[in-house]
């Protein structure tokens, strides 16, 4: 989540995943900027996190008990990964200034410098042009995305965000602390804790867990 207009934030274009937009880095050789000072602003979605899990050999759960901590951002609680020392260096760097979950990485990670607008239910990309100083070639959107089924992916996306965005709203409106402590343990367990099956498509596992929640909280 970002403060500002667009126009202060981005070169005031909104990309889609066929266009082509000025953000490769070229492998970002030499340079790991954005992997560090970032606190607990790299908020993990479900498939964030059962990525890294399977990448890494663990269980989201021991994940959550190890390379992730957790976040309260508007009443919810959300993982991201731990960050150490004074430069609050992201976990995941490597002693060489490399990130050792590449194949894994999260989606932000995966987008950077590009950031998601969200609006009116769904979402386009935009190039932020505060963000990394390298000097840029045109890629396409598509291709720097470098996810599987990119329309499911991106469905997933907006459904996650403004279901968050939903799940927040009600707590902040609660006033209760059990409902919040209620709804976040529920939330955790539901969506990340208990694993999903490897071999199964997670996509279908997600929205599964979406209907059930919904009818929950509806
Ligand atoms: S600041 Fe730019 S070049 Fe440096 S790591 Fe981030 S995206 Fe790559
Ligand atoms: S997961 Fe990798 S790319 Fe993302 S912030 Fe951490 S080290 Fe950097």
């Amino acid at each position: 989540m970002r403060e500002g207009t667009l126009d202060e934030i981005s070169d005031g274009r909104f990309y889609e995943a066929n266009d082509m937009v000025k953000a490769d880095c070229q492998g970002c050789e030499g340079c790991h900027a954005c992997c560090e000072g970032m606190g607990d602003t790299l908020l993990l979605d479900p498939l964030d996190v059962h990525r890294l899990a399977v990448f890494l050999g663990k269980t989201a759960a021991s994940l959550l008990e190890g390379e992730l901590s957790l976040a309260v951002q508007d009443g919810l609680i959300l993982p991201y990964p731990a960050v150490v020392g004074e430069k609050e260096t992201c976990i995941f760097l490597d002693g060489n200034g490399r990130c050792r979950v590449h194949a894994a990485r999260p989606g932000y990670c995966r987008i950077f410098p590009l950031g998601r607008y969200y609006e009116d239910g769904e979402f386009r990309y935009i190039l932020q042009i505060h963000e990394c100083d390298r000097r840029k070639t045109k890629v396409k959107v598509k291709k720097w995305v470098d996810t599987p089924e990119l329309a499911r992916y991106e469905r997933f996306v907006r459904d996650w965000h403004y279901f968050v965005r939903e799940l927040q709203q009600k707590l902040a409106s609660s006033g209760d602390p059990d409902y919040v402590r209620k709804v976040n343990l529920f939330f955790l367990r539901a969506f990340y804790q208990k694993e999903y099956e490897p071999e199964g498509d997670f996509y279908e596992q997600f929205y599964d867990r979406l209907r059930k929640a919904r009818a929950i909280f509806a």
